[in-house]
């Protein structure tokens, strides 16, 4: 569970360092449960939501074999090269030729209209020529043979009936939407989403906008959580800003634990004599484990109050979205009945060396680009400071770089977490 041999050594060495990021994660996933909440939810606004009941497709899509050319429906044993079929009708998207194709006859017709039975081929009308006869109407001659079956879709090419589009879990997509939706369905049963709460505590903290009396900066931590969740389709139920006064910070804990399923802090969860947050924590509620062997985000505190999950993130920028990434995130999914995706992991290259100081694993911010061969390299964002946000700016990866490394020169082979989301 714990890094050293013995178990007394292992417990000792978690207490002092925290648990690495894998620990923490798993203790915390195993804490959690979905949400009891469903909601049924039109799916034209369903994309991002989890399925809390399967999506079956009620009957075949599209239902009919349908043209996938325009072109000229016949059967395949008229279809001789050379020999005019006469053209007795025409079938369009939305507007079905009525009736049964007879023995030596064709039907023009168009991509996404019904093949009338009887038709066992579509001619593309590229491959044809048209003549308007004297006495009889227009006329059709193949210009190459045709295959039965061709440029025919299948009635259930789409969804067969009974079909299941979507199982428990799944976080919908723009496509599994469109999907549903074409397949006749309008809602779908989702898991409520998390009932989310904001504390930013400091008292050095105020709002981008108001005066900086000395020693003041500007909150940064809640318009970077409250984006973030924004990103997941998350709303903020409610937002406060205490500074570090253990009497307000009380009174604001409970309020918002209170009316939440989640709530979140930033600052005050370290080890100087301002930080109350966790002392707190184990007061009101109970805290599940404190600190992560980890840079940057060590002082992390989880646990439960007032019915609420709590996350109580450091005030550094960087150790806040990191360690809401690593591990608010995926309880965030947890909660709301899908299975937490990790993010995905890729071997990159380091495009120029890094140094550090060994101690912590680290989670080094970097920029992806690609060498001539079209190969993944890896640019730290420059100075990996915890308070500074620009070490974020433009990262696409998190380099996870072991605690003992000092000098990684350029070239060097480091595993990644591609911070992107799916864009469908
Ligand atoms: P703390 O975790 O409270 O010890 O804060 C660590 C560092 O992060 C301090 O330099 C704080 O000023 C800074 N900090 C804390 N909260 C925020 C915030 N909401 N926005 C920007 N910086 C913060
Ligand atoms: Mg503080």
């Amino acid at each position: 569970m714990v890094q050293g041999d013995g178990k007394g050594v292992g417990v000792v060495q978690q207490v002092r360092q925290g648990y690495t990021l894998d620990q923490a994660r798993t203790r915390l996933l195993a804490a959690l449960n979905p949400l009891p909440g469903r909601d049924d939810c039109p799916l034209p606004q369903a994309r991002g939501r989890v399925l809390a009941a399967p999506l079956v497709a009620p009957r075949a899509v599209p239902g009919f074999r349908a043209s996938s050319m325009d072109g000229y429906a016949l059967r395949t044993v008229d279809g001789r090269p050379g020999e005019p079929l006469p053209v007795v009708g025409c079938s369009a998207a939305g507007a079905p030729y009525g009736c049964p194709l007879q023995p030596g006859q064709a039907v023009r017709i168009f991509t996404g209209a019904v093949v009338p039975d009887g038709a066992d081929a579509v001619a593309p009308q590229e491959d044809v020529q048209l003549v308007q006869g004297e006495t009889s109407g227009p006329m059709v001659t193949l210009e190459t043979s045709v295959r039965s079956g061709q440029w025919i879709r299948s009635p259930q090419e789409e969804a067969a009936a009974g079909e299941q589009l979507g199982g428990v879990g799944q976080r919908l997509s723009s496509v599994d939407v469109a999907r549903a939706l074409a397949c006749g369905l309008c809602t779908a049963q989702v898991y409520s989403r998390p009932r989310v709460t904001l504390l930013i505590t400091g008292s050095e903290l105020r709002p981008a906008g108001d005066p900086l009396p000395p020693g003041t900066i500007c909150d940064s931590n809640g318009p970077l959580l409250l984006s973030l969740l924004e990103r997941l389709g998350l709303t903020v139920a409610d937002q406060q800003w205490v500074g570090d006064d253990p009497q307000r910070l009380e009174t604001a804990l409970l309020t918002l634990a209170g009316c939440s399923d989640v709530l979140i802090s930033t600052g005050g969860v370290s080890v100087g004599d301002e930080d109350h947050v966790r002392p707190l924590l184990e007061r009101l509620g109970t805290l599940q484990f404190w600190r992560l062997f980890l840079k940057p985000g060590r002082p992390f505190a989880t646990g439960t109050m007032a019915g609420a999950r709590f996350f109580g993130l450091p005030g550094n920028p960087v150790s806040a979205a990191v360690t809401f990434l690593q591990l608010v995130w995926p309880a965030l999914q947890v909660l709301e009945g899908a299975a937490p995706e990790p993010w995905p992991r890729l071997q990159v290259r380091l495009a120029t060396p890094l140094r550090r100081r060994p101690g912590r694993p680290e989670l080094v911010r970097a920029r992806l680009t690609t060498d001539h061969r079209g190969k993944p390299l890896a640019t730290p964002c420059g100075d990996q400071s915890s308070a500074r946000l620009a070490s974020l700016h433009g990262a696409d990866l998190l380099l996870e770089i072991d605690a003992s490394a000092t000098e990684l020169p350029a070239g060097t082979a480091v595993m990644a977490q591609l911070l992107r989301l799916p864009v469908l």
